[in-house]
């Protein structure tokens, strides 16, 4: 799977396709290039940090100036690794380009100064066992600001060549797609991942799977040779790029249709949860370009209740004005001693049962107070030790993440409670 989250993000290196008019260059999120006799295009600008990557990945092959650059959406992997770009553009008196961006993406971004230090505690959540505790994220404070604004749908030509612009609906309500008739190539951003689509991160605000399908559907009508994802590698060939949109429109369709069916049916998540898990088709599960390297399925079917319902989802109204869990584990622990959950813990663990296990150690976890430190202490080793086997099983970043940062977490606590014996 280490090959796989590498392939998805993308690292290092550059590709040329339709007869060299386009070029991929990797970096965290892929930019896409057309080059023209009058200039390039360029669709997406990468990750702040990852800015010089895709700066050199393209000054490698071309010289000429970018006059139109386009955002996919107004991720941060996407929107902010301009700065080389614009020094350069100062440095060789270039004009700037024309910046296109939907209506919707200015928007996220007024939200993001909103939530800057909050948004860079989130990424440090979702990113940080992966590139350290150091790790600041990006800041829209410094955008760059786009000179037409999309709505729709937009159509400009540049060097001869014509380009259409589409907005939809999918990871995010901003994205934009481009196709590129005369050689047949679609830029897809995000809508396109090469694996399932990201569709119910668990930090992240809603997504929209219905509009995703659709989006495939669009972007099939056009029959496309290639298709250069967000993330992932160009794909190539008519069967290949139609394979990977109508299976991806596909596992949208079955995600919602079958959410929304069961609510229809009056049932509360945790049995949607589980009997979803247990009907998920082996032809979504098998396929190539819907592994859950990134986000996975069990996440989207939170994001399809999510989109039509609110927060009360267990239908137990002891959930509607939780006490603290410390103080629910603490009387918990006064019924049974910390020694038993902690034997049966290990019991389940030896079973297998992972994730009943981590549900049996908590009370343990958080009911138990410093003063007995011995018992604290084995509960944290070994609940550090179950997340370990969770993330080596799991496949998708973003759960393995989780997992590996709570480890963090965990072996802090344990270094705190040794050191004060
Ligand atoms: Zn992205």
């Amino acid at each position: 799977m280490m090959e796989e989250i590498s392939s998805f993000f993308g690292f290092g290196s550059s590709t040329s396709f339709a007869d060299d008019t386009c070029h991929l260059l990797g970096t965290f999120g892929n930019c896409g290039i057309v080059e023209t006799n009058e200039g390039l295009l360029m669709f997406d600008i990468a990750q702040e940090r990852f800015g010089p990557m895709a700066f050199n990945q393209l000054r490698s092959i071309t010289d000429k100036p970018i006059k139109y650059l386009i955002f996919s959406h107004g991720h941060f992997d996407h929107c902010f690794g301009f700065k080389p770009f614009l020094e350069e553009i100062k440095e060789k008196n270039w004009d700037l380009p024309q910046i296109i961006a939907h209506e919707n993406c200015l928007k996220r971004w007024e939200k993001y100064r909103i939530l800057d230090k909050y948004h860079r505690w989130l990424n440090r959540q979702q990113f940080a066992s992966v590139i350290g505790d150091e790790y600041k994220g990006p800041s829209v404070n410094k955008s760059l600001e786009p000179t037409i604004i999309v709505q729709n749908e937009f159509r400009f030509e540049l060097g001869g060549f014509s380009f259409e612009i589409n907005h939809e609906w999918g990871e995010t309500d901003d994205a934009l797609w481009l196709w590129f008739p005369e050689k047949g190539v679609i830029f897809s951003g995000d809508l396109v991942i090469s694996s399932y689509p990201n569709i119910g991160n668990p930090f992240k605000v809603q997504r929209y799977p219905k509009h995703w399908a659709l989006a495939m559907e669009h972007i099939l009508e056009k029959e496309a040779y290639y298709l250069l994802p967000g993330h992932g590698k160009l794909i190539e060939g008519k069967e290949k790029v139609k394979d990977v949109l109508s299976i991806t429109a596909e596992a949208m369709h079955f995600v919602h249709d079958e959410v929304v069916k069961r609510m229809n049916q009056g049932m509360w998540f945790e049995q949607i949860y589980h009997e979803m898990l247990d009907i998920y088709p082996d032809k979504f599960a098998k396929h190539e370009y819907l592994k859950p390297v990134y986000g996975c399925y069990a996440f989207a079917i939170h994001a399809v209740y999510r989109l039509y319902h609110g927060w009360y989802n267990s239908g137990n109204p002891t959930d509607l004005f939780p006490a603290k869990s410390e103080d629910v584990a603490g009387e918990l622990v006064k019924i049974i001693s910390p020694e038993k959950y902690i034997e049966h813990c290990r019991k389940l663990v030896d079973q297998g049962k992972l994730q009943l296990a981590l549900h049996i150690i908590d009370p343990v976890i958080f009911g138990v107070s410093q003063d007995n430190s011995e018992i604290l202490l084995e509960a944290l080793q070994l609940k550090s030790s179950i997340l370990r086997k969770k993330a080596e099983q799991e496949s998708s970043f973003i759960a393995s993440n989780i997992f590996n940062n709570e480890i963090i977490n965990l072996e802090g606590r344990i270094a705190e409670l040794k050191n004060s014996d």
